[in-house]
């Protein structure tokens, strides 16, 4: 899979609106990313990242900086290794 570490970078660029999110340190919970997105543990790198909308509403804290809470693993869109048409939700 060698653009994997690419996944989600490009995209924040073009579309602002997203945030980009490490994945966590703790190798259970990170594991369970890795999976969601359809890598393995070996797969992942240290700049690796996902961004917002992979993630429901609910995972997140805040409102102008977004943090996601704690326990919250990827369940949208993960298909983001191939190009994605983005559908960026309007700011409220
Ligand atoms: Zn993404």
């Amino acid at each position: 899979m060698p653009n994997a570490s690419l996944l989600c970078l490009k995209s924040s660029k073009s579309h602002p609106g997203l945030s980009l999110h490490k994945f966590p340190t703790n190798p259970l919970l990170r594991s369970s990313w890795l999976k969601a997105c359809g890598f393995l543990d070996s797969d992942y790198g240290p700049k690796r990242k996902l961004c917002s909308r992979h993630f429901e509403e609910d995972c997140f804290n805040g409102n102008i900086k977004r943090y996601l809470k704690p326990k919250s693993i990827p369940t949208l869109h993960l298909k983001c290794r191939k190009k994605l048409t983005y559908n960026i939700p309007n700011i409220l």
